[in-house]
């Protein structure tokens, strides 16, 4: 898996996650920052990867191993365990690595192979990274995995609610078509309202389902007598008109649902 250092965060995600930046994702096919790092930085990091009882810099472990992608070799990493002083291996390739940045508000993702592009493949990752491996006080607990499920649900929960709120509105306008007793468009506004759904089911595709409940909805307001000349009809005028005012409302609330979910994935 390849990603530009810098690039936000959306491996298996759709989209971006602001507060997490990828750094070390190196693939053959890629040029990448080349030089000598300091000794303690790489000790550090090594430190950081081993693990410890009150710290955890891992997360998304998995149970096989991803072998290096530049020298396509499965990696045990040597390194000195300091509390018994003796020799031991990290098996590399299992793990993503979390970095607090010190640099700004966000984290650092990384697969734990980074250690062996640097250690072996003279990977020079940026300063700013460096800085805050080198920050780190590794005598204070930090979960990895926590932190990472906490931003991740924190973007899902935004998106969920998002969602729910134009499916709300799109059930208040398929009741007054109901009630209206029209059928013309009827049968639009079910099919968009079950790409809505299917996108609060599964929010990994939230955008693709989006794009075609956005389609449906759009290209039944551009067609000639459209959906936007639809208006509910009483003879009587001073009942016609709240009526039709509460449906531009909806109809209004609707164009800028779309451009909220618009913007959040655009973020
Ligand atoms: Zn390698």
């Amino acid at each position: 898996m390849y990603f530009k250092d810098h690039t936000h965060y959306s491996y298996n995600w759709n989209k971006p996650l602001k507060m997490i930046v990828n750094i070390g994702w190196l693939s053959s096919e890629h040029s990448y920052e080349m030089g000598d790092t300091e000794p303690e930085f790489i000790e550090k990091l090594t430190e950081i990867i081993s693990n410890d009882d009150i710290y955890d810099y891992t997360f998304n472990r998995i149970r096989c191993n991803t072998p290096c992608n530049l020298c396509k070799e499965s990696i045990l990493q040597p390194y000195i365990n300091k509390k018994r002083n003796l020799p031991a291996r990290i098996p590399l390739g299992y793990c993503e690595l979390l970095i607090p940045s010190q640099v700004t508000n966000q984290y650092y993702a990384s697969p734990d192979l980074i250690l062996h592009y640097i250690r072996d493949h003279y990977y020079k990752p940026p300063q700013e990274y460096i800085d805050s491996v080198m920050a780190l006080d590794l005598t204070r607990p930090f979960n990895a995995q926590d932190c990472f499920e906490y931003q991740y649900l924190k973007d899902n929960r935004i998106l969920s609610q998002l969602l729910n709120t134009l499916l709300d509105d799109f059930i208040k306008l398929r009741n007054i078509l109901i009630a209206e007793q029209d059928n013309t468009w009827l049968s639009a506004i079910n099919r968009t309202i079950a790409d809505i759904s299917s996108a609060i089911e599964d929010t990994s595709s939230a955008d693709y389902f989006i794009e075609s409940a956005r389609d449906n909805y759009y290209s039944i307001q551009r067609r000639y007598y459209g959906f936007a000349e639809f208006h509910i009809w009483r003879e009587n005028f001073e009942e016609r008109k709240p009526l039709n005012e509460a449906l531009d409302q909806l109809k209004q609330k609707i164009d800028d649902d779309f451009n909220a979910i618009s913007d959040f994935f655009k973020k």
